[in-house]
């Protein structure tokens, strides 16, 4: 038998989300963005659960070239581009669509016998200091670009750095505007968080995440995804595989940092780091085990962790356990632990089977 950590994967639920984004956004083409193994649930996944979007786009070509084995014919972006001349091969090979946001990039295209003309998204850096052309190089990239015969159809990008924040987005909006306005190339400008922002935003194709995955872009204490009308996508579960029962003054786990205060019931729970389990979640953080919301105590180890059943008597080897999902938001998770969603979604470790539902 395996060991009963499991990460099921809703690709119903998928759809539900690239649905939302649809609505939000019915005027733009959509490239699902499934880097990072499509935010930790796996690409065979997201072939099936985003089969209805107008792209996927995504940092790892070897992952592309996985799409397009899977039969996925239409347009796959690379968001941080070629990172060489065999990259810019294979690009023109399969067809993929191209990031290019640096000099070296242009000169490394103009320079290497193509196939096929390969599209090109030109990113610019309108305000957040990460990759991009700076605006007032816009003429100059572009005139390059569009007179190289390998580079077929253009299109202006830029990345918010703050679209999860009311309004912080528009200063990098207008910067955008002020270069992309009147040039006749289409444009891709929003991801999750500025897609509930799409009647300003605007663009012709949008880039969504995190919320095709159901977990909010948003911080979970004002916007949580369930109220954005998303439906979680990953159900990370396990079972209890031991209890102990600690008399008032014994200590659990690693540096004994738990001490019970009277007596308890502890689960012993077959999740750890090495699963992806954030090892910072600290006592208090939220766990269900049999439907019943409890708490974690005491470390985070490699392969387990200790939780208060003290209250759950039916709770014995075998009870089923939730970490996060369908009926515990990640993002709560996350915010106990310190971290977002994103980062414990990406986490979940290759050792936890993914099971497609
Ligand atoms: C990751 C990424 C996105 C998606 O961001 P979310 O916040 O997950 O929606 C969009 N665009 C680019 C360039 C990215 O790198």
């Amino acid at each position: 038998m395996p060991r009963p950590i499991l990460a099921a994967i809703d690709t119903r639920a998928m759809a539900h989300n690239l649905a939302r984004v649809r609505h939000l956004c019915s005027s733009a083409r959509i490239h699902a963005v499934v880097k990072a193994d499509a935010y930790g649930h796996g690409i065979a996944a997201a072939r099936q659960g985003f089969s209805e979007a107008d792209g996927f786009s995504l940092i790892e070509i070897e992952r592309a070239i996985e799409l397009r084995q899977l039969g996925w014919r239409g347009p796959i972006l690379l968001l941080e581009g070629c990172f060489s001349a065999l990259d810019w091969q294979a690009a023109s090979e399969h067809r993929f669509d191209v990031v290019v946001h640096t000099d070296e990039q242009i000169a490394t295209l103009a320079t290497t016998p193509l196939s096929r003309r390969v599209n090109v998204h030109v990113k610019f850096n309108t305000g957040m200091n990460r990759l991009g052309f700076s605006p007032g190089r816009s003429r100059d990239v572009l005139t390059r670009l569009s007179s190289n015969a390998a580079v077929g159809e253009l299109t202006l990008m830029t990345h918010f750095a703050r679209a999860d924040e009311p309004d912080q987005h528009l200063e990098q909006l207008k910067r955008f505007r002020d270069l992309s306005d009147g040039l006749p190339y289409a444009t891709s400008v929003a991801n999750s968080a500025a897609c509930f922002d799409f009647e300003r935003v605007g663009g012709d194709w949008v880039r969504p995440g995190i919320m095709l995955y159901g977990a909010t872009p948003f911080s979970h204490a004002t916007r949580p995804a369930a109220a954005l009308g998303l439906i979680p996508v990953m159900t990370l579960s396990t079972e209890i595989i031991g209890i102990q029962h600690l008399r008032p003054g014994d200590a659990v786990g690693y540096g004994g940092t738990y001490v019970a205060g009277k007596p308890e019931r502890i689960a012993v729970i077959a999740a750890g780091y090495a699963d992806g389990y954030p090892r910072h979640a600290p006592t208090g953080t939220p766990i269900l085990v049999g439907g019943h919301r409890t708490r974690l105590v005491g470390r985070v180890s490699m392969d387990k962790i200790t939780v208060d059943v003290t209250d759950l008597p039916l709770a014995q080897v075998g009870t089923k356990v939730e970490l996060w999902g369908a009926n515990l938001p990640v993002d709560e998770v996350a915010e106990a632990a310190g971290t977002i969603g994103y980062e414990l979604l990406t986490a979940v470790a290759p050792r936890v089977p993914r099971l497609l539902r």
